[in-house]
């Protein structure tokens, strides 16, 4: 073990208690008339990256703070390891949080920043620890700066070093990046990792951005008005959703009215528009006679009308090209289908292809093991439009 894990090795507990995860059961909140939080329940496994994830409103800081004590749940239970810490005080809980705006002390420097609490503790070898803590977040040559003379970026590393220095067993990031310019937060995310894979501790992640949820976390947990829809890996989430407000929120998805009309063995084929198509068992999600067909943009080929497209298995032809936007890496498509709907596509920029244009009458095509099937008494635009907030 390096010097640095073992100094953030948990303390507060026993060796029993951090071989437990976080566990929360029939969590509730709420506030008069109102649910934030609804009868929840979750597992974070110790050591994990763990996400919430989802858009404004959904109670994920209600969630944090409820965890951290900052919040009384109205019925439920927390967990960690062996002990019930539901009803404990705050600082009795081997949890701490990282707030979006870094609560820093504004007077001290840098280092007395991080020096901070175990100094309030009494602690010995207090510059020895704030001293590996700097380096670990890679801020030592600006140890006697105050935080208004620090970019954001420097200053939510002053901000993750206090809180690891009380070394707890979790520690809650509450939009820790929400304050950075896309650039910065792009590192920073990089670095969050390191730090978590470095010190070993639980952190659990509250976000409304998706794609820094998929960049850091092991498992993602995706909220929806105060309850979890799914969770999981991030690239199962992604490929393998099973609610619409998933496949929409996490990504961008083609939704599909499709009526069911045989499952046998692994396929389910399910004809839509007129066209057959199959889904693989383990991604139809769909109980009745009717669902929606699921398909990822990227997922999706184009080529010229009756040109062979790799794809064996769903080909939908008769589409014609209303959109054509170039980002750079890709071409994003939207593609009018015979039935009226508009499909998006996006095509890698291989520079292998001719890039179509507004009129081009086109097909379509996708590998069946791509596309998915969702419950039909979903709402197709559920969480769609939302992560922009
Ligand atoms: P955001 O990303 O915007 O912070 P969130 O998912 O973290 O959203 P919460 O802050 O947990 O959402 O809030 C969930 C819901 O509970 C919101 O509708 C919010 O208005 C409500 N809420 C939160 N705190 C209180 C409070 N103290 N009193 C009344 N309602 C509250």
């Amino acid at each position: 073990m390096s010097q640095l894990a073992e100094q953030t090795e948990p303390q507060s507990s026993g060796a029993d208690q951090a071989a437990g995860g976080l566990e929360l059961r029939g969590l509730t909140k709420q506030f008069a008339a109102f649910t934030a939080v609804d009868d929840l329940d979750l597992d974070v496994p110790t050591g994990s990256f763990f996400a919430l994830l989802g858009p404004s409103g959904c109670g994920k800081t209600t969630t944090l703070r409820m965890v951290a004590g900052l919040e009384t749940p109205t019925s439920g239970t927390i967990r960690l390891g062996k002990r019930d810490i539901t009803f404990d005080r705050p600082y009795r809980r081997p949890v701490n949080t990282v707030f979006q705006n870094y609560a820093l002390f504004p007077h001290l420097d840098i280092f007395e920043n991080v020096a901070f609490g175990l100094r309030r503790q009494k602690k010995k070898n207090v510059d020895e620890l704030v001293q590996s803590m700097l380096e670990l977040v890679e801020l030592t040559s600006q140890t006697r700066k105050r935080p208004a003379q620090l970019s954001g970026g420097q200053q939510q590393r002053v901000a993750l070093a206090r809180a690891l220095i009380n070394k707890p067993e979790v520690l809650l990031l509450d939009e820790p990046l929400g304050a950075l310019d896309l650039k910065l937060r792009r590192g920073m995310q990089i670095e969050l990792k390191r730090i978590q894979d470095e010190v070993g501790i639980t952190f659990i992640h509250v976000t409304h951005d998706q794609e820094e949820a998929m960049t850091m976390a092991d498992t993602i947990a995706v909220m929806n008005a105060g309850v979890i829809e799914q969770m999981g890996a991030p690239d199962d989430l992604y490929e393998n959703p099973r609610t619409t407000f998933v496949a929409n929120f996490l990504g961008q998805s083609n939704l599909i009215d499709g009526q069911i009309k045989s499952r046998s063995g692994d396929l389910v084929t399910v004809g839509m528009h007129g066209i057959d198509v199959s889904v693989t068992a383990a991604r139809s999600h769909a109980d009745g006679d009717r669902g929606w067909i699921g398909i990822r943009p990227e997922k999706v080929l184009i080529g010229d009308e009756g040109e062979a497209l790799d794809a064996p298995g769903n080909t939908v032809p008769g589409g014609v090209v209303t959109d054509v936007s170039f980002v750079g890496v890709s071409t994003q498509y939207l593609v009018r289908m015979p039935w009226g709907q508009e499909l998006q596509v996006f095509e890698q920029n291989t520079g292998r292809r001719r890039i179509f244009r507004v009129g081009d009458k086109v097909e379509l095509s996708w590998r069946p093991e791509y596309a998915f099937l969702l419950d039909h008494e979903q709402d197709a635009s559920a969480g769609a439009q939302l992560d922009d907030e």
